[in-house]
This record gives structure tokens, sequence and C-alpha cells, in this order.
């Protein structure tokens, strides 16, 4: 069994707020949001971050934007969401699966932290 946490959601080992999964990805709420809508994006396939990802992982990564598009549109916040990959531990990332997060639903400010 895979130690990793999103690994193991997506396998439906740890439960989650599941909002969409395909055989290609999960897409679940942040356990602790930051901001009325935040949710997680992750594909099935272990990646630990955009760092690893390769050409043949593109259309995967790409599909998974499209995904967020559909999701943000279903959550009512088209038009006004921000999607964020934390690549690396400088840059905030503290599960190491690759993962898009959705946020929306408040102002969001810019630059980020
Ligand atoms: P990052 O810091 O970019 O790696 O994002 C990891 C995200 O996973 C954080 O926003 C956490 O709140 C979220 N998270 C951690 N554990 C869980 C969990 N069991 N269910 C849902 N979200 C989680």
């Amino acid at each position: 069994m895979s130690a990793c946490l999103f690994c193991k959601i997506a396998a439906g080992e740890i439960p989650a707020k599941f909002v969409r999964e395909n055989e290609r990805m999960v897409a679940f709420r942040d356990l602790n949001p930051q901001a009325p809508v935040h949710i997680l994006l992750v594909p099935r396939r272990h990646l630990a971050s955009l760092d690893d990802a390769r050409p043949e992982d593109h259309e995967l990564l790409g599909s998974i934007l499209g995904e967020a598009r559909s999701i943000a549109a279903e959550e009512g916040i088209a038009g006004g969401y921000r999607i964020v990959n934390n690549c690396g531990s400088s840059a905030g990332q503290s599960v190491f699966h690759i993962h898009f997060h959705l946020l929306g639903g408040r102002a969001l400010g810019w630059p980020p932290g």
C-alpha cells in the first residue's frame, strides 16, 4: 500500500469530500480551506511535484486544468478563481503528490505570499 496521503485519498482508503472523480484524477475539498471554495485536483498517478512531470504527463496535467474550469463553473465561481500549484517546500508544498488548488468565492490578493 502506498504511504502517500493523496494516493490513499484517491484510492478511497482515507475519507475526503469528493466533488469529482474519474479514471485519471480526483477532486476533493481541502481540509483547511483558505477560501469559500478550496478544492484540490489530484491526478491518480503519483508524481511528487511538477518538477517530476515528463512530456507524457502533459496531457494529463492539461486535462486537470479543464476539470478545474468545469468545477469552478459548478461551484459558481466562473470568472473569479485562482489555480495554484506549490512546487517544492520553499514554495509551500507540504504534500508531495502533485496537486492543484482551486480557490475562489472571495477577493484574492496579489501577489500571493
Ligand atoms: P500544499 O501545501 O500545496 O502541498 O497543499 C496541501 C493541501 O492539502 C493543504 O492545503 C492541506 O490543507 C490539504 N490537506 C492535507 N491533508 C488533507 C486531507 N486529509 N484532506 C483534504 N485536504 C488535505
